[in-house]
C-alpha cells in the first residue's frame, strides 16, 4: 500500500470501538461518525476528527469502513442526503466488517461497482477480547487484489485475514463460522443446565473438557465465567446472534436445505430475547433453561 488510506471508521460500538482505537494506534489517518457522538470523545482526545454525519465522513476519508448492527443500521447509515451513498466517488474504498445477510452484500457491492467504489465484505470472526487485543480473524470477500491492496489495513484489527472469494464470500463464510458459534453456545447452556439437575457442579463440565485434547476449546474458557456466575456482561449481545441465526435460516431456506438444529437454537434464543435478554451476552440462553418462564 504506497499511499497510505485515510480511514474513516463509523460504528463504534462494543467492536468498532476497539476496532479503530488499533487503527489509530497502527498510525493510519482515522476519522470517525458514531449515531451517538458521545462514543467519538475519546477518538477526539486522540486526534481524530469526528464527522456530524456518514456523508461528512466520506468527504474526508478515501476508505470507509463500516462496523454498525445491520441491515438497518446500514440503510441509516447509507441513504438520505446525509448518506454515505450520496459522497461515493470513484477509486474510494467501501469495507464493511458487519455481519450482514449474503443478499444483502451483493446488493452493496453492485451499489458501490455502479458509482466506481472498491467494496470488499470483510466480517470478523472473534468477541470483544479479540477486538481489543487486535487478534480478530477477518473473512474476507471481494476482489481479491483489492483484499491484498487492504491487508495492513485490515491486518491492523486482526490476526488474520481468510480470503473467501469474490463477495458476498466473506459474509457468506461468517455465516458458517457463526453457526458453530450459535451451537456451541447452546450445547453449553444446556450441558450445564443438565449438571445442575443433576446435582453436579458445572466446574466439572469445564475441567472434563479441558482434559480432552480433542474438546479443549477456548471459546468455552472464554464463556465459562458467565455460566458458572450465572453472570451474563455483554461481549456478544444475544440480539446480535439471534440476527445472525436469523440470516442462516433465510440463507438456507432460500437455498433449500434444513438446518433442524439451528431453527432449534433460534427458538431457544427468541425466547431468550422475549424474555429481555437481548442486550446481555449470548450465554444468557442458559437462563431460559434453568429459569423456565411461567
Ligand atoms: P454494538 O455494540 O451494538 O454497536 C453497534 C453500532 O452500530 C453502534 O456504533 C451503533 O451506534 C451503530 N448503530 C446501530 N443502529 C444504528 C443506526 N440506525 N444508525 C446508525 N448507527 C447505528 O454492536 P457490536 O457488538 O459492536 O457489533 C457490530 C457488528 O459486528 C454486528 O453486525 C455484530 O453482529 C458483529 N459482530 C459482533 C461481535 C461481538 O462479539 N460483539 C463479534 C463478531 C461480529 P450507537 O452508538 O449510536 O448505538
Amino acid at each position: 500500500m504506497s499511499i497510505p488510506p485515510r480511514i474513516g471508521f463509523i460504528g463504534l460500538g462494543i467492536m468498532g470501538r476497539a476496532m479503530a482505537m488499533n487503527l489509530v494506534k497502527a498510525g493510519f489517518q482515522v476519522s470517525v461518525y458514531n449515531r451517538t457522538r458521545q462514543r467519538t470523545t475519546e477518538f477526539a482526545d486522540a486526534g481524530c476528527q469526528v464527522a456530524a454525519t456518514p456523508r461528512a465522513l466520506a468527504k474526508m476519508s478515501d476508505t470507509v469502513i463500516t462496523m454498525v448492527t445491520g441491515p438497518e443500521a446500514m440503510e441509516a447509515v447509507l441513504e438520505g442526503p446525509e448518506g454515505l451513498v450520496s459522497a461515493f466517488a470513484g477509486g474510494n474504498t467501501l469495507i464493511n466488517m458487519s455481519t450482514l445477510p449474503p443478499e444483502y452484500t451483493a446488493a452493496l457491492e453492485k451499489k458501490c461497482f455502479m458509482s466506481g467504489v472498491n467494496f470488499l465484505d470483510c466480517p470478523v470472526s472473534g468477541s470483544k477480547t479479540a477486538a481489543e487485543a487486535g487478534q480478530l480473524v477477518i473473512l474476507a470477500g471481494g476482489r481479491k487484489e483489492t483484499a491484498e491492496r487492504f491487508s495492513p489495513v485490515l491486518k491492523a484489527m486482526g490476526r488474520a485475514v481468510v480470503y473467501a472469494g469474490p463477495s458476498p464470500a466473506g459474509t457468506s463464510l461468517k455465516l458458517c463460522v457463526n453457526l458453530i458459534l450459535a451451537q456451541l453456545t447452546t450445547a453449553l447452556a444446556e450441558s450445564a443446565a443438565l449438571a445442575r439437575a443433576q446435582d453436579l457442579a458445572p466446574e466439572l463440565i469445564f475441567e472434563a473438557l479441558a482434559l480432552n485434547p480433542a474438546l479443549n476449546c477456548g471459546y468455552f474458557e472464554l464463556k465459562k465465567e458467565n455460566i458458572l456466575k450465572n453472570d451474563f456482561p455483554p461481549a456478544f449481545p444475544l440480539k446480535h446472534m439471534l440476527k445472525d441465526v436469523r440470516f442462516m435460516l433465510a440463507e438456507a431456506e432460500k437455498r433449500k436445505i434444513p438446518l433442524p438444529v439451528t431453527e432449534a437454537v433460534e427458538g431457544l434464543m427468541a425466547k431468550s430475547y422475549n424474555s429481555g435478554y437481548g442486550e446481555k451476552d449470548l450465554t444468557v440462553v442458559l437462563r431460559n433453561l434453568t429459569e423456565p418462564l411461567g
